[in-house]
């Protein structure tokens, strides 16, 4: 069977190496990051983190059952292309993007060695064409909302930052659509992890955290959650 015939590589159990984190908490970190957050009513917050999940996986149904050939000829027949470059060219830390206008999937290299070398350390070699798989899925969803299922954020009612005058100025939380593009890529890939946890352990191994460390973090985080959600 050809390597493309199956995507079973990234379906390895997670906590058997490192500290793990569910969804739900991980879309708690990745919203908190959103530059509106603070004017999301906390009674709002779990609503809020269960439907962009939800959206998420609704939209990754059709692709459960697809391995990688399935997926990238799907990608081929909507004219889509996937493009490897070095690294973006101003901020290093993207790891892919998708580009409207260009009917491309830019995937940079500098994240598909970062997570390779990550994962390799643990578990041994994966097939390069999971990694692209893994960012080619995330930006697919991009492409879906553009396309076809509408973005994400549009989908929830926006909050109010301020009032001028007789006007409410409304903005919509732009992290809900990487919330549910993450949740996409899960599902699609029938991971049991989250691939927001690559990101979470990006950042705490470069402030220097141990794995102990990152599993007190995950625990202070969870306690967060639910100090902010019992407020209600
Ligand atoms: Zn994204």
């Amino acid at each position: 069977m050809s390597i493309l015939q199956t995507k079973r590589n990234l379906q390895f159990d997670w906590e058997k190496y490192w500290p793990d984190l569910s969804p739900l908490y991980l879309s708690f970190l990745e919203l908190e990051r959103d530059p509106y957050y603070s004017f999301l009513p906390e009674e709002e917050l779990e609503d809020y983190l269960k439907k962009a999940i939800h959206i998420g996986e609704q939209t990754a149904k059709r692709y459960t059952d697809m391995n990688h050939l399935d997926f990238f000829n799907d990608v081929l027949k909507e004219d889509i292309r996937i493009r490897l470059l070095d690294q973006h060219p101003e901020q290093s830390t993207i790891r892919a993007q998708y580009h409207k206008k260009k009917q491309t999937i830019f995937i940079y290299k500098n994240s598909m060695r970062e997570i390779g070398q990550f994962i390799s350390k643990e578990i041994g070699d994966i097939p390069q064409i999971d990694i692209i798989a893994l960012h080619a899925y995330h930006e697919w969803f991009h492409h879906l909302e553009e396309t076809t299922i509408g973005r994400t954020d549009l989908k929830f009612r926006p909050v109010v930052i301020k009032q001028r005058g007789p006007f409410l100025v409304k903005r919509s939380l732009l992290r809900l659509r990487e919330i549910a593009a993450h949740s996409f890529t899960q599902t699609a890939l029938g991971l049991s992890w989250s691939p927001l946890l690559l990101d979470q352990f990006r950042y705490l191994l470069t402030k220097g955290y141990s794995n102990a460390q990152i599993r007190e973090c995950f625990q202070d985080t969870k306690r967060t959650y639910y100090a902010i959600i019992n407020k209600k």
